[in-house]
Formats: structure tokens, sequence, C-alpha cells
């Protein structure tokens, strides 16, 4: 049974240049892939990455949401999500978009540093410490 979703989930990806694993299937209106999944013999629309999290790693708690430390919202990679509480994520989504000179863990908003998916402002910096975060983390067994 997981195979089967880990499968469907790897079937319908592009690999980006930077590792994203970009949703070909289905897009929500939010920008938010979309996966048809069978649940008591019922068909049920589910978030793809929110699938893709608990297929690859672990349950995700009932009181946390899936944020993507890539800001690209299609992005389905399970090294690029991070299970955060809804105050966190909330928090999280103000901050990408404030207009402030520094981005939340204080690095300069300049034009090098900035990368844009879609209308997502987002700070490089901030993402090469969590992909070097993640790779040093190595895979999570399981
Ligand atoms: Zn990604
Ligand atoms: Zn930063």
């Amino acid at each position: 049974m997981k195979k089967n979703i880990t499968d469907r989930i790897t079937e319908s990806i592009r690999i980006s240049t930077n590792g994203c694993w970009e949703w070909q299937r289905r897009i929500n209106k939010d920008g938010y892939g979309i996966l048809w999944v069978y649940e008591n013999s019922k068909k049920h629309q589910r978030l793809a990455h929110r699938i893709s999290y608990e297929a690859f790693k672990t349950q995700i708690p009932h009181n946390l949401q899936i944020d993507h430390l890539c800001m690209n919202k299609c992005c389905v990679n399970p090294e690029h999500l991070e299970a955060v509480t809804s105050a966190e994520n909330t928090r999280r989504y103000f901050e990408s978009i404030d207009i402030d000179v520094k981005c939340r863990r204080g690095h300069k908003r300049t034009v090098e540093n900035t990368y844009f998916t879609g209308s997502t402002r987002a700070c490089k910096e901030c993402r090469r410490l969590a992909q070097k975060r993640y790779r040093d983390k190595g895979r999570v067994a399981g």
C-alpha cells in the first residue's frame, strides 16, 4: 500500500534544478498539488505534499502543518518539507511577504540574495542553510 503511493508520487513529478519535485498533475487554486487517494473505499482529494511527507517520512501530527522550505508550493520533495505548528506557518508566511530589508533569520534582502517562486519572495541564504541542514542530517530511516 505504502509502496503504491510512493510510486504514484515519483511518477507524478518532474525534478527541477534546485531539487524540487514539481507536481505535474492537478494543482489546486492555492498552487498546491492534488492527489486522489482511496480511504475507506472512497475517493478523496488530498494535498500531494502532505501525502508525500507521510509516505516518505512519517505521519503528520494533527496540530501540525507542512511548510515548504523551498517556498515552492507545488513541490512534494519530502526533504524540502517541514512539519510546523499552524502559528509558526502563519508567522513564516507573513514574514515571507514582508517588505522588510531582512529575512526572518536576519539575512539582507538584496536582489542577489532573493529569489521568486511565483509571487513569493524568498531568501537564498536561508534556502542554502536549509539545504545544508538537510544534507547534514541525512535521510531519515523508514
Ligand atoms: Zn522543493
Ligand atoms: Zn535568510
